[in-house]
C-alpha cells in the first residue's frame, strides 16, 4: 500500500499534478524525473511544464496490480514518449488493451489514482488517454 509520509507527497505535488520536468540548459533534452547529471555531463537543469502530449513507445496490460489498484484490474500502462522528448510511464485509459498500438497518440488527463484512510483521501494524479 501506499506509505509515503505526508511531507513527502507535498513534495512531490508539482510533478504529479502539473506533469513537470527538468530541462538540460546544455543538450535541451528532457527528463520527466530529476536525474542530478545529465549524459551530456551537464549539472544545471531548469524546470519545464510539459504539455501532456505523446506517443506510446511501449505498453502492456495488469493483471495483477498493488492494492490500491487490484478492484481496477485489468488495467493498460504504457511508457510514453512526450513530444519534449522526455519519457513517462503511466495508467492509459478509456481505451481497451487491443486498441493500442506503438505510436498511438496519447494525451494527459487529471483523475482520481486510488482512494486511502479510514475517510477514503481520493488521491489524484496524470493517467493518459488515447487521441483515437
Ligand atoms: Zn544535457
Amino acid at each position: 500500500m501506499f506509505r509515503e509520509s505526508p511531507i513527502i507527497r507535498w513534495r512531490n505535488y508539482s510533478d504529479r499534478y502539473k506533469l513537470r520536468g527538468y530541462k538540460c540548459t546544455k543538450c535541451s533534452a528532457t527528463y520527466f524525473e530529476y536525474k542530478g547529471m545529465c549524459p551530456c555531463g551537464n549539472l544545471d537543469f531548469t524546470e519545464i511544464d510539459f504539455s501532456g502530449r505523446g506517443k506510446i513507445a511501449a505498453f502492456t496490460q495488469i493483471h495483477g496490480g498493488p492494492e490500491a489498484f487490484e478492484n481496477k484490474t485489468p488495467y493498460c500502462v504504457a511508457v510514453i514518449d512526450l513530444v519534449e522528448g522526455a519519457r513517462i510511464e503511466a495508467q492509459v485509459m478509456d481505451c481497451k488493451y487491443e486498441d493500442l498500438k506503438i505510436g498511438t497518440e496519447v494525451e494527459a488527463v487529471f483523475r482520481k489514482f486510488y482512494s486511502s484512510g479510514e475517510k477514503g483521501v481520493i488521491h489524484y494524479g496524470t493517467k493518459f488517454v488515447p487521441k483515437f
